[in-house]
């Protein structure tokens, strides 16, 4: 048995702090925004225009912002809108409809995010920290390790980025305006809780004050670090709680999901029962299949009469093997059976399509794996 993993939860300790990005107007409210602008010594106005432009016609661009004196433009838009994603590569496949960007931050640190377009909707998978501190085994961003949390404005601008793209009309057979936001890229979303909310909050908002998406359309999905669910569940949000399981017995779990050293199954689902209860929402049960390790039909069983007569719906992700790895997928009629067997105790179930498997955008393949390659490239050239 591994020890206990350190939770890294959100720190405001000086050093971290230190790697923090610079202020931008999606941490701040729109009353934060402001209080901002008038300290420059702007009319408050002047934040709502910005805040227009950003969020409302996804520009970021001060040239393009000419409702705002030429003067002015430049000093509000260093303050207010620095740049804090710089774009490395954006990699595409299934015919467009499924593109992953990566992104260098200010400290050098790499974060990805992947906009997937299906007929009805458009939908951005978020990273919430650089790296990640849960140490899943079977997971490509859990080998790292964690770098930093994100700030709220890092993770807000991945989603209006991706929403500028899609409106640009790049995601063929898509709508063009962005509706769904899942927190399922990088990052354990709940051990960076504060930032995590207020960027929730600026994506709800309506515009100008942020983007104006339904909390219904955000999904937040966790390892299951207890408190915080709990948390949430008193906020005054109603999104999709998406909990890893993964597997329905301790001893499985334990090494899977390493923090259910920490919090347990039955505790993890007692959580997330009054979650449901709590917001009126169906918590999705995500479970990775992987191949001889919790697929086996005793296994659907138990999962079965865990979730029968709960608010849940199971999610299972063929797995996505990552480099390095000695698991595998599931084969396929080892799926369907476990399918069957959840459905016939009751519980709804689907097997999430794996969009970007070959570009790495599919869960779990996360890791920035493509700069490694440009560092090494870089250096070899020096
Ligand atoms: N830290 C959060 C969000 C990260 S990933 C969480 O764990 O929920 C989103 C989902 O992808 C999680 O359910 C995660 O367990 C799953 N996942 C991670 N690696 C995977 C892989 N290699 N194959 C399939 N799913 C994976």
């Amino acid at each position: 048995m591994t020890s206990l993993p350190l939770i890294p939860v959100a720190s405001d300790a000086p050093a971290r702090r230190a790697a923090m990005p610079p202020q931008h107007l999606a941490d701040l409210d729109l009353a934060g925004r402001q209080a901002l602008v008038a300290e420059l010594g702007e009319p408050a106005f002047r934040a709502k225009q910005i805040s227009t432009h950003y969020f409302g016609r996804l520009v970021r661009d001060p040239q393009l912002m000419t409702d705002l004196p030429a003067a002015t433009r430049e000093r509000l838009a260093d303050r207010l809108l620095p740049r804090l994603l710089n774009p490395v590569r954006e990699l595409t496949c299934d015919d467009g409809a499924t593109r992953k960007a990566l992104w260098r931050l200010h400290d050098g640190s790499l974060v990805e995010s992947v906009l997937m377009g299906y007929p009805d909707r458009v939908t951005v998978c978020i990273s919430s920290q650089a790296g990640c501190g849960m140490a899943c085994p079977f997971c490509a961003t859990g080998q790292a390790g964690l770098t930093r949390n994100l700030s709220t404005a890092e993770i807000v601008d991945q989603a209006v980025y991706l929403a500028g793209v899609a409106a640009s009309g790049a995601v063929a057979g898509s709508p063009p305006r962005l509706s769904h936001v899942v927190f399922m890229g990088m990052g354990e979303p709940l051990a960076n809780y504060a930032r995590v909310v207020a960027a929730i909050r600026r994506l709800v908002a309506p515009a100008p004050e942020g983007l104006g998406l339904s909390q219904r359309h955000i999904t937040v999905s966790t390892v299951g670090l207890v408190p915080a669910i709990r948390r949430l569940a008193s906020e005054d949000l109603s999104v999709t709680l998406a909990l890893s399981l993964h597997a329905p017995d301790d001893d499985l779990r334990d090494e899977l999901v390493p923090v259910n050293q920490r919090w347990k199954v039955a505790e993890v689902l007692d959580a997330a029962w009054d979650y449901a209860a709590r917001t009126g929402r169906r918590v999705s049960i995500e479970y990775a299949m992987i191949k001889d390790v919790n697929d086996q039909p005793w296994r659907a069983d138990l999962l079965g009469r865990l979730l029968a007569g709960k608010l849940a719906h199971v999610n299972l992700i063929p797995l996505n093997p990552t480099p390095g790895s000695r698991w595998d997928a599931s084969p396929k009629p080892v799926e369907r059976e476990f399918v069957r067997r959840l459905r016939a105790a009751g519980v709804s179930t689907t097997v999430r399509d794996t969009r970007g498997r070959e570009i790495d955008g599919a869960c779990g393949q996360l890791a920035a794996a493509e700069d490694r390659d440009i560092d090494r490239a870089a250096a070899a050239s020096a």
